[in-house]
């Protein structure tokens, strides 16, 4: 089972957007209004990625229900990164950039464009130092226990 935030999003008292606090002091990306909900995005994606890294094999697990606005970021990242990895590009930024110009986002949700690309940028400067990114590590490490339980075994018949 793919693992999902317990934050969903944070909806505009004032306007009604969906959009994702990934800073504290964070302002409506549709009209301004300033909210005092806060979530530690960035970090918290990249404590998935790892997790589905483990899992799956990939940063993109075998399916994703994107209910909320943060489950739909994050599946957008996922994707971004698997693709970084296979791609290996030159310039990160400029792939980024590109890669998520080519989303489609849905009516009333064209806020979580710009901010899709300030995490997305903020989750590969963790990326991009953190060892259990790279040379394998995370592929040799014993799955955490509290992954086990995620992804039961079959179960047992009796006979
Ligand atoms: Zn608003």
């Amino acid at each position: 089972m793919p693992i999902h935030l317990n934050y969903q999003g944070t909806t505009c008292k004032k306007c009604g957007a969906e959009f994702i606090a990934h800073k504290k002091n964070c302002q409506c990306p549709g009209c301004g209004q300033a909210t005092e909900e806060f979530c530690d995005f960035a970090a918290q994606t990249i404590a998935t990625m790892k997790d589905h890294k483990q899992l799956y094999g990939n940063y993109f697990p075998e399916s994703w229900f994107s209910g909320s606005a943060a489950d739909l970021v994050q599946g957008i990242i996922f994707e971004l990164f698997d693709n970084l990895e296979a791609e290996k590009p030159e310039d990160v930024s400029v792939f980024i950039i590109s890669q998520l110009a080519e989303v489609g986002w849905e009516d009333g949700r064209e806020g979580l464009a710009g901010q899709t690309e300030q995490i997305a940028l903020e989750v590969y400067e963790i990326y991009k130092n953190d060892p259990d990114f790279h040379g394998g590590n995370l592929k040799d490490r014993p799955l955490d226990p509290k992954l086990n339980s995620l992804n039961p075994e079959p179960p047992a018949f009796d006979n």
